[in-house]
C-alpha cells in the first residue's frame, strides 16, 4: 500500500483527524481539492465553541460537543490558538419567552451542561448594558475561536508528525481492492493519477455523500441537502456595544436557533445565520441584500440601539444537512463501513454544527474506530 491512512477533505474536521492519526501511524495522506485548507464550510461559520444546550443527550453530536468543547479549550491553550471564553446569553424579550428559559436550562442539565445561570434584568444590564432582555440564561462555558488559526495549527502538527498534505487534487474515484482501496485523483494540471491506501476517511463536507457513492455506498438517508445561512454585520462603531454572544430564545422547529449575535476575535459583530434549504446542491454563496429588513427586525427586539442602516450583508455559509426540512434533528453520521462490505472505509456525513467545536473530539473518536 502507498498509504496507511488517507483522509479526503482539509476542512477543520479532516485536518483535526489528520493531526490525530498522524501521531500514531506512518504514511498518512490528506487530500484537498482546493489550493489550501478550509476553503468551504470551515471558513464560513460562526466560530462559536458551543456548550450543547438545546438538544437531546443521546447522540454523537451531544457527546462529541460536550467533550469537544473542553478538548478544544485545552488545545487552544496548549498551542496558543486565539480564543475567547466570552460566554453566551439566551435572552427572553416577552413573558412567553421567559417560560421557555427554564425548559432550556433543564435540557442543558440533562446534557451534562450544569453551569447555566438564570439572570434577572438588572444582572443582564450589569453585563451587557446595551441589550434589552427581561430575563436571560447565561452559558459561561460558551466561547469563540479563531478557526483559521485552529486549522493552521492542525495543519502544522500534521506536517510535523510526518503526514503528507496534498492540495489542489480532487478525489474522483475510489475502488475497493485487496486489503484496501485504490484512490484516483485529478490534479490542478488536469492530470489523473492513483494510489492505494489501507484505510480511507471521507471527510469531504458538502460532497461527502458523493465521495461515499464513489466507493459504492449510496444511501438516500445520507443524501446531503445544502442549507444556506446568511450573516449581516453590525457596522462600527455600534459593533462595540455588544461583548458577548447573544441569542434569542429558539423557535420550536430547531432547524436554526434564531438570528443571533456572534462576535469574532477581530472585534467584528455579526447577526445570523438564517436558515434556507437550497433547492439543489449548488454552491450558492450569494448575499441577499433584501433580507436586511428581516435581520434588522429580528435583532432589534434585543438590540434596541440598532437602526436599519447599522447593518450590512457580510457572508454566507452552507450547512451539509442530512436532516430534511421539517424532520427532527439528525445526528452526525460517523461510521466504519465494514457492515456494508467496506472495511477500513470511514464515512463522516452530515457534519454540520457543532463540527468545529467537536473537531478534536471527532478526531479522537475516528482514531478509536481505526484502532478497533
Ligand atoms: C452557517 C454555519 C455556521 C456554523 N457555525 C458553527 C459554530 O458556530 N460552531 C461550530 O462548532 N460549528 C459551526 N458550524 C459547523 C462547522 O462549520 C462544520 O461542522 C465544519 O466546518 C465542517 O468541517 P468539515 O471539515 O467537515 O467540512 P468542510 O470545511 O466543508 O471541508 C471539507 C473539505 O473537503 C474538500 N473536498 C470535498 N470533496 C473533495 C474531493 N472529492 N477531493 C478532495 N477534497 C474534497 C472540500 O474542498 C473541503 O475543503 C457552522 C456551519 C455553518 C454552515
Amino acid at each position: 500500500m502507498d498509504a496507511e491512512i488517507t483522509i479526503i477533505g482539509a476542512g477543520v474536521i479532516g485536518l483535526a483527524i489528520a493531526e490525530k492519526v498522524s501521531k500514531g501511524h506512518s504514511s498518512v495522506f490528506l487530500i484537498e481539492k482546493h489550493p489550501s485548507f478550509g476553503q468551504e464550510t470551515s471558513s464560513r461559520n460562526s466560530e462559536v465553541i458551543h456548550a450543547w444546550i438545546y438538544y437531546t443527550k443521546d447522540s454523537l453530536k451531544a457527546r462529541l460537543c460536550v467533550e469537544g468543547k473542553k478538548l478544544l479549550y485545552d488545545y487552544c491553550r496548549k498551542y496558543a490558538v486565539p480564543f475567547n471564553n466570552c460566554g453566551k446569553l439566551i435572552v427572553a424579550t416577552s413573558e412567553e419567552e421567559i417560560a421557555v428559559i427554564e425548559g432550556i436550562r433543564q435540557t442543558a442539565i440533562k446534557n451534562g451542561v450544569g453551569d447555566l445561570i438564570v439572570l434577572r434584568r438588572e444582572e443582564i444590564a450589569g453585563m451587557e448594558p446595551n441589550i434589552f432582555a427581561l430575563e436571560a440564561l447565561f452559558s459561561p462555558s460558551t466561547g469563540i475561536v479563531d478557526s483559521h488559526s485552529l486549522m493552521k495549527q492542525y495543519e502544522t502538527n500534521t506536517i510535523n508528525n510526518g503526514g503528507l498534505i496534498v492540495y489542489g487534487s480532487e478525489v474522483t474515484g475510489i475502488r475497493r481492492i485487496n486489503n484496501g482501496y485504490e484512490i484516483t485523483l485529478i490534479d490542478s494540471d488536469k492530470k489523473n493519477y492513483s494510489f492505494t491506501s489501507r484505510i480511507v476517511i471521507n471527510s469531504a463536507g458538502l460532497t461527502s455523500d458523493k465521495v461515499s457513492e464513489m466507493v459504492g455506498i449510496k444511501d438516500d438517508n445520507l443524501q446531503i441537502l445544502f442549507c444556506k445561512g446568511e450573516y449581516f454585520r453590525i457596522n462600527p462603531p455600534k459593533n462595540r456595544l455588544v461583548n458577548r454572544l447573544v441569542y434569542p430564545v429558539p423557535h420550536p422547529n430547531m432547524e436554526g436557533i434564531g438570528i443571533h449575535v456572534t462576535i469574532d476575535m477581530g472585534g467584528g459583530v455579526k447577526l445570523g445565520p438564517d436558515v434556507k434549504y437550497l433547492g439543489s446542491n449548488v454552491y450558492d454563496y450569494k448575499l441577499t441584500a433584501s433580507k436586511q429588513e428581516a435581520f434588522y427586525k429580528s435583532a432589534k427586539k434585543f438590540l434596541p440601539f440598532l437602526e436599519y442602516d447599522d447593518i450590512a450583508p457580510e457572508m454566507t455559509g452552507i450547512r451539509p444537512k442530512i436532516q430534511k426540512p421539517g424532520e427532527p434533528l439528525r445526528d452526525f453520521y460517523i461510521m466504519e463501513e465494514s457492515d456494508r462490505g467496506y472495511p477500513g472505509f470511514i464515512n463522516l456525513i452530515g457534519m454540520e454544527s457543532p463540527g468545529l467545536t467537536a473537531s478534536v473530539a471527532i478526531a479522537k473518536y475516528v482514531n478509536s474506530l481505526i484502532i478497533n
